[in-house]
């Protein structure tokens, strides 16, 4: 397809707002892409990182590049080579991009991959009309999830992935932290047949919100001693796996002393400083296994995902803000710096 195309741009390497253009280039694909014709993409704090340039984003984005990265859409042309996609397909993306010839790509880690590509980052992602991607970066949607579900796949997928890890079927689990990827966490685990699951969080208003995801217990961390109250359901014996979301360096000792001796704790939230633990009291002398989580698993989380989505627990509704045109990127983003509960989407 040739022609112009809308789109946002961050421009040049530095501090700065992307920029709002309808002269972009539509992508030429080679023979292994398809081009998407983008229907929604949800805004990351990602993208707020990349207009205030720092240091993450110093590191790692190559400007000028079209910016975006939570999305879905239509297929509307495929290379040559590509034989499982066609014209029509709705879809979604993992913008974590494999090199698939690495230790990890070879050994079925793709996802953690040591010369991962970034869409939106790396490569020009999203916030556009048009979009292409390789076609094996493509994850097929049924009818069942909107396109506004399916651009939630991605930033919550940490929160399946995490569940995963927890093997949560028949065990009691703790989920800390009930923003939208905690609240996809406690979800997943009842979808997948956690006996119970206890979320916590320091804020009252995530109460209704982790009780309508499917947890069965919710413990303000801000008024009880969350420590006591999983002692006290648990027979004093301790949750089968606790999942932390906070990342914040007294929850997850918090988690460490809530877990029994030879559960498993799994780390999904990044700690921004070094996280001070009893290793020997916590974890060694207990036996207890220590699991960190980066981003989604190509593509198991993604299927586990689109189950838990179309399951009993999931409200998707719970966990999405407004929609905005492309245009009007600025309040969508203005939104976003709000601190607005739910994940605000563009709308090309
Ligand atoms: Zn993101
Ligand atoms: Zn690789």
């Amino acid at each position: 397809m040739k022609g112009t195309m809308a789109g946002l741009v961050k421009r040049v390497p530095g501090p700065g707002s992307f920029e709002y253009r309808t002269d972009l280039p539509i992508p030429v694909i080679g023979d292994d892409e398809v081009l998407i014709k983008v229907k929604c993409t949800a805004i990351c704090g990602t993208d707020i990182h990349i207009i205030d340039w720092d240091p993450w984003s110093q590191k790692r984005v190559r400007a000028p590049v079209v910016p975006g990265h939570e999305t879905s859409g239509v297929i509307v042309e495929t290379g040559k080579n590509v034989t499982d996609r066609r014209p029509g397909d709705r879809v979604s993306c993992e913008p974590h991009i494999p090199c698939g010839n690495c230790w990890f790509c070879r050994n079925g880690l793709p996802h953690i991959c040591s010369n991962i590509r970034l869409l939106g980052v790396t490569e020009d992602g999203a916030f556009a009309e048009y979009m292409k991607i390789r076609a094996s970066s493509t994850f097929l949607l049924d009818d069942e999830i909107s396109f506004e579900q399916a651009c939630l796949l991605e930033p919550m997928g940490a929160g399946v992935h995490g569940a995963e890890a927890a093997e949560p079927k028949g065990r009691i689990v703790l989920v800390s932290g009930c923003g939208p990827i905690g609240l996809a966490a406690i979800s997943a685990c009842k979808t997948m047949g956690a006996t119970a699951v206890i979320a916590c969080d320091l804020l009252e208003e995530k109460r209704s919100l982790a009780l309508a995801m499917g947890a069965d217990v919710f413990v303000n961390s801000a008024e009880s001693d969350v420590i006591a109250e999983v002692m006290h359901l648990t027979n004093s014996i301790g949750a089968d796996a606790a999942i932390d979301i906070t990342g914040s360096g007294a929850a997850i000792r918090n988690g460490l002393k809530c877990v029994r001796a030879a559960g498993r704790f799994v780390g999904v939230g990044l700690p921004t400083k070094n996280v001070e633990l009893d290793l020997a009291n916590d974890l060694i002398y207990r036996e207890i296994e220590f699991t960190g989580i980066s981003g989604r698993r190509i593509w198991k989380t993604w299927e586990d995902f689109a189950m838990v989505m179309k399951g009993p627990y999931f409200k998707a509704d719970l966990v999405t803000g407004n929609s905005y045109p492309l245009s009007e990127y600025e309040k969508a983003f203005a939104e976003v710096r709000t601190g607005a509960a739910g994940k605000v989407i563009l709308c090309p």
